[in-house]
């Protein structure tokens, strides 16, 4: 007992403590007492008055319960049991139990007819291809390559349009008896509209050698030789992109690549002039396609939150995503990243982290996401940092939220005005929202908490613009 209430040998805690213990029950006791009595008043009162109506209440309480169940706790579940089983990327997408008319290996066909859908992203690229006819067939391969990994991370993900169908295909939703998923019409209404523009790779390449030539008078002298070849390759670049979840701009710029080799007794000079990807912009409105063809079919408000939580259970990867473009909460406190909540100065932009921790591990733009193997944009930087280290305000501004996120586990969003700042992965929060803090102030410590292969800060940089926001790479502002 004197471990668990205070030192035993310190009779005036011991007896302070047991004083408290003793007016706390005795209030308690009434207390429970009184709040006994004021309950049955109330649900006597309630029940009198809702007697007649009782049973459909009830009807209605269960049938909500068991809607939300078959939407939510079902798939949610099978998911989780499916992952702990290893069936790998096994999926329930409308089986709910078998007396629903759906099985599971109608999931599995649904479930593959939306990845070979979100795979289409690569045909735009032969399209182009064939249409143009323009190309050489040892290049053909080359550049439909170069396309394809261009168009990749366009593809839609496959939960939003399970999501989707989940929705629009349900009976209550139909009229119809049974499920009737439209994934092609889903697709059609979602997929990326992609610019191409052609660009020119001109290689220039400059053979010199020597060779002994005999002279009309019979002696051998020898000569420098000299041949230039110019090739020219067309290949596309992409250039503007309106996908599912934002428009994206892609720009390029001129570089020239010198080279020299020494082979078979020449010399190459070799000389490459080609586009190169400088920079793209990604932009709102997000989830524009999203939410025009919900509303097409009679979807808004709630039930498009719905349908991107939805989204969120059948694929995990979208959860940051979906979230930090503000598609769907995720938290009930999450602030709105379009909006300035604090007007100061911010200062110039410090490094989040000890200067002792600078290597990147995955860089700003898009990637394959480490734990599921899919492409997405990575919308902040990864910096490589242990456990517990000091995590910094990169700027003077306002914290809007401290707490957890989906994928992004403990995370603090600091305002800065023009800017925000978010740092994710933490595995300690030291401050709250509505706190002002100044750069370089501590406000967290590293971890890996969220959806992380291990410990890093994963840092943003987000501008603020009229009526929505735009990544920024932090490591251009260093
Ligand atoms: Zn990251």
């Amino acid at each position: 007992m004197g471990d668990i209430y205070g030192n035993i040998n310190d009779p005036f805690s011991r007896g302070a403590d047991i004083a408290r213990r003793y007016i706390s029950g005795m209030l308690g006791r009434h207390l429970r007492r009184f709040g006994a009595l004021v309950l049955k008043a109330i649900l006597k009162a309630v029940i009198a008055f809702l007697a007649p109506a009782a049973v459909w209440v009830l009807i209605a309480l269960f049938g909500f319960a068991l809607v939300y169940a078959v939407i939510f706790i079902i798939p949610a579940e099978i998911i989780r049991t499916d992952r702990e089983a290893g069936i790998g990327t096994a999926v329930s997408i409308f089986y709910a139990g078998d007396e629903f008319g759906w099985t599971r290996e109608d999931d599995m066909r649904l479930h593959r007819k939306y990845l070979e859908l979100a795979d289409r992203v690569k045909k735009p690229a032969e399209k182009v291809r064939k249409i143009d006819g323009l190309y050489a067939a040892s290049s053909v391969i080359e550049d439909s390559e170069s396309q394809i990994a261009a168009a990749e991370p366009h593809r839609v993900p496959w939960g939003i349009m399970a999501a989707i169908d989940r929705f629009l295909g349900d009976p209550v939703m139909t009229g119809s008896s049974f499920w009737a998923p439209d994934p092609e019409r889903t697709y059609e209404a979602l997929k990326p509209e992609m610019h191409w523009k052609k660009s020119i790779i001109r290689t220039t390449v400059e053979v010199t050698w020597k060779e002994v030539v005999q002279q009309p008078d019979g002696s051998f002298v020898t000569v420098t030789r000299t041949e230039t070849d110019v090739e020219e390759e067309e290949v596309y670049l992409l250039k503007k992109v309106y996908a599912y979840d934002a428009t994206y701009e892609y720009r390029y710029k001129n570089v020239t690549e010198k080279w020299t080799e020494n082979r078979g007794g020449r010399h190459y000079s070799y000389e490459v002039e080609k586009e190169v990807l400088e920079n793209y912009e990604r932009y709102g409105p997000y989830f524009e396609r999203v939410y025009d063809f919900l509303a097409e079919n009679g979807i808004k408000g709630d039930d498009v939150e719905l349908i991107f939580h939805l989204a969120t259970i059948y694929d995990e990867t979208l959860a940051g995503d979906l979230i930090a473009l503000g598609a769907y909460s995720g938290a009930a406190d999450k602030p709105d990243l379009s909006i300035r909540y604090w007007e100061g100065s911010p200062g110039s932009l410090k490094w989040p982290l000890d200067a002792s921790y600078k290597t990147i591990t995955s860089p700003f733009g898009p990637r394959i996401h480490p734990v599921y193997g899919t492409v997405r944009f990575h919308t902040g930087v990864d910096i490589a940092v242990p456990e517990g280290k000091k995590v910094y305000a990169a700027m003077n501004g306002m914290v809007i939220f401290a707490g957890t996120l989906g994928g992004y586990g403990k995370t603090v969003i600091i305002d800065h005005g023009d800017y925000k700042t978010l740092y994710a992965h933490l595995s300690a929060v030291n401050v709250k929202g509505g706190d002002e803090v100044t750069g370089g102030s501590i406000i967290a410590r590293s971890g890996s908490t969220g959806l992380s292969t291990g410990p890093h800060l994963h840092f943003e940089f987000i501008k603020v613009l009229e009526g929505g926001i735009k990544y920024l790479d932090p490591l251009d502002f260093y």
